[in-house]
């Protein structure tokens, strides 16, 4: 008991009095383990294990269930996408008109013959599990679509199909980081990298990169951070959230750095390949010299083809590597969905770069995307780079942080910003720091020219007492 008392006063002060013990599980003071939880964490405690839970946790208030979670989950973040989406979407249930401008996914419907073949994929009782890798049929539309239209050859082995393109990313990771390798990551980055890496064991090495150069990596900053750790080169082009695109050039320079470090492979994410803006064109990593070899190719369905609910993604590389992630997909998931590779050979199908289903959609969001950069361009106290590709704009908006609203407080970051937006403005939007940089905010223009229009006045409305406001 005495130990008892003694913990309890461990646990005020180390966390407060929202936190209580729940029970002490050591046998005696000498042997003790060194773990404590505090909010669903192991904490080192000088010697002292105990079970300390939140009082608010109602679930658990008098049980004597140990409520510790894995490290492995422990090192992970909720992805901020989804947090803020679930908080817009309870203010929108409550009857709040928020336009939501934070989501990944594009508006439009997945075009007819697609949607057509999967329906079909039903009613012809195409419903069974399909092989762990995907169909022979739709790798072999993969490896087609790769030939034609990214100039690189594949056999349907090197290729695996899953569940969407992040579930063919983290595979990677997972088949190919050990605990202590280093992922190195070009910020502003897709969220999930980096937690990716954490569920790996390996370490996520971040490489800012700025505004000034259209948030592209800096060739020098990468090859002065690459050591006998460096595994994983993560690329993401078109850009999620800047929309920047990798030219042909600026690859070569990449690849010729990683070319020089044996152990080192390079994801390429080419999940926003057909969403891009002329004159900006796509270049396929593998497709360089000598890197087909350390290349794994990942893109998917989802943007291109307005098919996020039907979950199909790819990874595409060397065949020792890409059995690996089948080895874990078989443990994991099993193959994708039947219904839905059926829809995604119809989709392959549509023609080159999903011929004219797809081009209208990108000439939409082309409108959309020239609609903003046009009314942000003019605004005071923010810096745009104009999207390549994507359909995403990435603002810096630093330059409102201090400022004071009344009734709300001080702009201290993005994500205060983002508060004070969804508060003030009706406009849910995802701070920069979700992405790796606070000095931005990410607008997705993947919703009507009209939603976008209001959504800019009640921005600019919003803004306007902050730009009056003083430095504080
Ligand atoms: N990569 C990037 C850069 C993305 O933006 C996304 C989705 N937002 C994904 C991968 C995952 O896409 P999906 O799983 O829907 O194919």
């Amino acid at each position: 008991m005495a130990n008892a008392l003694h913990n309890a006063a461990i646990s005020r002060v180390m966390f407060g009095d929202q936190y209580s013990i729940s029970r002490c599980v050591v046998p005696s003071l000498s042997t003790l383990p060194l773990r404590a939880m505090h909010k669903g964490k192991h904490v080192e405690l000088n010697r002292t294990v105990m079970v300390v839970k939140a009082k608010t946790n109602s679930d658990f208030d008098d049980s004597d269930v140990d409520i510790s979670l894995s490290h492995r989950v422990n090192a992970v973040k909720l992805s901020k996408t989804l947090s803020i989406c679930d908080h817009a979407t309870a203010l929108l249930q409550a009857g709040v008109p928020v336009i939501r401008l934070f989501f990944g996914e594009s508006d439009f419907d997945t075009p007819g013959a697609i949607a057509e073949a999967g329906m079909n994929a039903i009613r012809e009782g195409y419903t069974r599990y399909t092989p762990n890798a995907g169909t022979l049929e739709l790798r072999q539309a993969i490896c087609h679509k790769l030939k034609e239209e990214n100039g690189i050859t594949y056999s349907p082995d090197q290729i695996v199909v899953s569940n969407g393109a992040k579930q063919s990313i983290v595979q990677a990771v997972l088949a190919v980081c050990s605990p202590g390798d280093e992922v190195i990551i070009p910020a502003p980055f897709y969220v999930s990298y980096p937690e990716m890496a954490r569920l790996a064991h390996a370490t996520p090495v971040i490489l800012p990169s700025h505004i000034s150069s259209n948030f592209l990596l800096d060739s020098k900053l990468l090859e002065a951070n690459l050591t006998e750790r460096s595994r994983l080169l993560i690329l993401c082009s078109p850009c999620n959230p800047t929309g920047s695109v990798y030219s042909k050039k600026l690859l070569e320079e990449i690849a010729q750095i990683v070319a020089k470090h044996p152990r080192l492979l390079v994801l390429s994410d080419e999940n926003y390949e057909h969403i891009i803006y002329a004159p900006a064109t796509h270049t396929s990593f593998a497709s360089l010299p000598g890197m087909w070899d350390r290349t794994l190719i990942v893109n998917g369905l989802s943007k291109t083809f307005a098919m996020t609910g039907w979950r199909l993604g790819y990874i595409a590389g060397p065949k020792h590597f890409v059995a690996a992630c089948e080895k874990i997909q078989s443990q994991f998931t099993s193959g994708a969905s039947s219904i839905s590779q059926k829809a995604g050979v119809a989709a392959l199908g549509l023609g080159y770069a999903g011929g004219e289903a797809v081009s209208t959609m990108v000439k939409a969001f082309r409108e959309r995307r020239d609609f903003l950069v046009e009314s942000f361009r003019e605004m005071d106290g923010v810096k745009i780079c104009e999207p390549q590709g994507g359909f995403y704009v990435f603002l810096d908006f630093s330059s409102y942080y201090g400022r004071e609203a009344e009734g709300f407080g001080v702009i201290e970051n993005s994500d205060s910003l983002c508060r004070y937006l969804l508060d003030k403005g009706l406009v849910a939007l995802v701070p920069g720091s979700a992405f790796g940089d606070d000095t931005c905010i990410r607008i997705s223009f993947a919703e009507s020219l009209t939603t976008l229009k209001t959504a800019v006045e009640r921005i600019k409305k919003a803004l306007i007492p902050l730009s009056s406001s003083a430095l504080v």
